[in-house]
């Protein structure tokens, strides 16, 4: 059993809650540590010791501050191997998996490091004659973190490095289901000098979440994590007054069309809704066939889905591992169940699958079902795990129209070797983040994570411009300093 400790104000500390939740190895459910159910008294704790850091750290030149993220850059490099190895240990997602993870979150830090320039105003002189009017940006104070199981750093990666770099103090609450690799990666963070409070971790669960939102010292919330929860999130910060992102769910679609690389498109949409085991916000959960593209595309991906390599993330050659929890697991298929009760035909099966030398863990085999209804439980559902529905349509347009009709809006992708049909698809399809030839369409690090309808409440994104915007207040100031005072002296 490992030991998860909240870090409060630069210092570790044990927790010893009556009431723990078990943090559990997802291939053996091995108990690998517990945190507390609730956890809002060291979340109050937290956020006292930010707050108290505000005026201090506020006060360092953004070019100094930026100076912690570079060397926190290169610790991470550092410590790569041993921070992947426990995600994937506590996630349950394969070695690569976990080690593009962080790849894309330490690419947050590096973009941070340019906040001197990014959090730049702007000013113009004379805007009647004699005065000046300046715009600066303000850090906003302590901002509170939520963040979700499936990318344990990644995600917290997305608000952290922005948030101090503006000069903001911060409180992250991370999901109760990976509290392991988080620890870690603050410890790093602790060895760059950092000063006291600029960042604190607290554990706990939805009780631990609601006191970040609801005190007084909080700001600005910024939420990863399922569509309900999300809009739970944005009206009770909104509620206590607060600024606020939250990124929700997803049920993401790829358009396949006939004239699409068969090859390349396989490739790639089998690593979309397969990678991960599913349970990325960004993996492809239906795909659209149009016209003749179905039955080729079938024949494709129930061979290339059912040669992938099921195990435990940490084994060697592995290419799925399993699901969070055995909830997941029997959550997952129950939803198949119910995909072929509306009529879908499983063309291939995950459920009850056997994993050699892992009896215990939360396993679910690639699945595929073909004719799912683009409008019923399964063609609308969020399912988070290996499952891949199909839904033959005869056009671009009807294809369109099935993705308009998703009460989702977090990303989309089309293979096609058509650059007027991917221009159509590019302009008219309702969803924040689009891939053209493209199976995850994750933007880097300098772009917003957008997202649409029920997959994003707020206004500004994570990452880049967006991260800046929102950690910061606008300060606008107009001056006026007439010569004839200064002959005075
Ligand atoms: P979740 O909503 O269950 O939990 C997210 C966080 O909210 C956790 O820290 C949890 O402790 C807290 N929480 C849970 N219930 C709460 C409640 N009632 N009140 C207050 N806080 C609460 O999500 P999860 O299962 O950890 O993560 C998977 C979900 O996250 C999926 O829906 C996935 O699509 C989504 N996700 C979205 C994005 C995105 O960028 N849009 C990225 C990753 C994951």
């Amino acid at each position: 059993m490992q030991g998860v400790a909240n870090y409060v104000g630069g210092r570790w500390v044990p927790l010893d809650a009556p009431d723990v939740t078990p943090v559990v190895d997802p291939a053996t459910n091995e108990v690998l540590a517990t945190v507390p159910s609730d956890g809002s008294e060291g979340v109050a704790e937290a956020a006292a010791a930010a707050a108290r850091a505000f005026p201090g750290w506020r006060a360092v030149p953004a070019g100094d501050r930026i100076q912690y993220l570079f060397r926190f850059k290169q610790l991470l490099e550092e410590e790569f191997d041993g921070i992947s190895r426990l995600i994937s240990r506590e996630n349950g997602k394969t070695c690569a998996e976990a080690a593009g993870e962080l790849r894309r979150g330490i690419e947050n830090v590096e973009v941070a490091c340019g906040i001197p320039t990014m959090m730049q105003g702007y000013n113009l002189e004379d805007i009647a004659r004699g005065i000046d009017e300046t715009m600066n940006r303000a850090p906003l104070g302590v901002v509170g973190v939520i963040t979700p199981f499936n990318f344990p750093v990644m995600i917290p990666l997305w608000f952290l490095p922005y948030a101090i770099a503006c000069g903001n103090t911060v409180v992250i609450k991370p999901s109760e289901k990976v509290p392991l690799s988080i620890r870690k990666v603050v410890e790093v963070l602790e060895r760059t000098g950092l000063p006291e409070g600029v960042v604190n971790l607290a554990h706990g669960g939805r009780a631990a979440a609601d006191a970040l939102i609801e005190h007084p010292e909080v700001r600005a919330i910024s939420f990863v994590g399922s569509s309900p929860v999300a809009r739970h999130v944005y009206a009770s910060a909104a509620r206590h007054g607060k600024r606020v992102q939250c990124q929700g769910g997803a049920k993401n679609h790829v358009v396949v069309m006939p004239d699409a690389d068969l090859e390349t498109t396989t490739q790639i949409v089998t690593d979309s809704a397969f990678g991960c085991a599913g349970q990325r916000c960004l993996a492809v959960s239906t795909v659209v066939t149009v016209g003749d593209a179905h039955r080729s595309f079938m024949d494709a991906i129930v061979e290339a889905a059912g040669s992938l390599r099921v195990g435990r993330g940490l084994s060697k050659d592995v290419q799925m591992g399993p699901v969070i929890t055995a909830e997941s697991r029997s959550r997952i298929e129950g939803a198949i169940a119910r995909g072929a009760v509306e009529g879908a035909e499983a063309v291939l099966d995950g459920r009850g699958i056997r994993v050699d030398g892992y009896p215990n863990g939360n396993f679910v085999g690639p699945t595929v079902l073909d004719r799912v209804d683009g409008g019923g439980f399964l063609g609308t559902t969020e399912v988070f795990g290996p499952v891949l529905g199909v839904t033959p349509v005869s056009s671009l347009q009807d294809a369109i129209d099935v993705i308009a009709r998703s009460p989702f809006g977090n990303a989309s992708s089309i293979f096609t070797t058509s650059g007027a049909s991917a221009r159509k698809f590019r302009t008219e399809v309702p969803t924040g983040n689009v891939g053209i030839n493209i199976g995850v369409a994750a933007p880097m690090a300098y772009f917003p994570f957008s997202g649409w309808k029920d997959s994003f409440f707020g206004v500004m994104h994570g990452q880049g411009r967006d991260a800046v915007e929102f950690y910061t207040d606008k300060k606008v100031v107009i001056e006026r300093w007439p010569q004839e005072w200064s002959r005075r002296f």
